[in-house]
């Protein structure tokens, strides 16, 4: 087993057995990062809430994983405590008729962040070289031309100027079996298992395939992809939550200047 770069570099051939998904650094222990990771969403709060009043850069976290994978635990760990006024999570379906008519990336682009603001894709554009290559729902031709489109639309929108982090959350089989369990035993996570989960389940490997390529073939200096530990929650928090904060403080943002002479101002009874 390998150490973790977390970042992909760009034009390397990643192979997922060589990471265990288990792993957590130096720790043991989640009440070792507890405080740390406590602090980092803080910051991450206030950072947001920058972004939000300076108004110039925008911020898209791609999240990618398995079933159960955690994406949505990442979302309200980790990003739980933006100010919702400027933040946006879009949770991408099989596709509707309408959203099938266009090309793969329309109803992705119009859910990319404005300026000021942070859009959360849960799943994502990348859906279109996973679920659709492993089921063969079109051509290998059609599929296979799209890192390309992929790293052309992610270009086009960095030099916009989106800031683009993407995460693809790596848990094991067997902590997937664990978390399915736990949905079946536990009424009030039934309505999160779906039979059809298994069948995914059975094409393990050929989604793992298909990981490899998205992570080889589309982290790029623009728009890199990160591979996170994921069977432990509190330390794939706590490597998220690093890799924002270090993102975002990167971004040397200033709130607006006030009106000249505020504090000659009184407010009158
Ligand atoms: P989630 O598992 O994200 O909580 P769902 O259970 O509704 O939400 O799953 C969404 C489903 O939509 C997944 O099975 C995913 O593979 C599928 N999906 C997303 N994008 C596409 C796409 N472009 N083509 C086909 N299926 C897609």
């Amino acid at each position: 087993m390998l150490d973790y770069p977390f970042l992909v570099t760009p034009d390397t051939k990643v192979r997922l057995a060589d990471y265990d998904p288990g792993y957590s650094g130096e720790y043991t222990h989640r009440r070792e990062v507890r405080d740390e990771r406590k602090a980092n969403v803080e910051r991450l709060s206030e950072l947001q809430n920058l972004l939000h009043a300076e108004g110039r850069h925008a911020l898209l976290i791609v999240l990618q994983a398995m079933d159960a994978g955690g994406k949505d635990g990442t979302i309200r760990c980790v990003m739980g405590g933006f100010n919702p006024q400027g933040v946006h999570v879009t949770s991408f379906k099989v596709p509707t008729r309408r959203e099938s008519a266009h090309d793969f990336l329309w109803r992705i682009h119009r859910n990319t962040p404005g300026r000021g603001e942070v859009a959360i894709f849960n799943r994502s554009h990348y859906e279109d070289v996973l679920v659709v290559r492993v089921h063969g729902l079109v051509p290998e031709s059609v599929w296979r031309a799209r890192y390309d489109h992929i790293n052309a639309f992610e270009k086009e929108l960095a030099d916009s100027g989106v800031t683009i982090r993407k995460f693809f959350l790596h848990i094991s089989k067997a902590e997937q079996k664990r978390r399915f369990e736990k949905r079946l035993s536990n009424p009030s996570k039934n309505w999160k298992f779906a039979r059809g989960d298994l069948r995914e389940r059975e094409r393990w490997e050929d989604y793992m395939a298909a990981f490899e390529d998205v992570l080889s073939l589309c982290s790029t200096d623009y728009a890199p992809w990160y591979m996170v530990p994921a069977d432990k929650k509190w330390y794939r928090n706590l490597v998220i939550s690093r890799i924002l904060l270090e993102t975002l403080e990167s971004l040397d943002m200033h709130y607006p200047p006030g009106e000249p002479d505020l504090d000659k101002v009184v407010i009158p009874d």
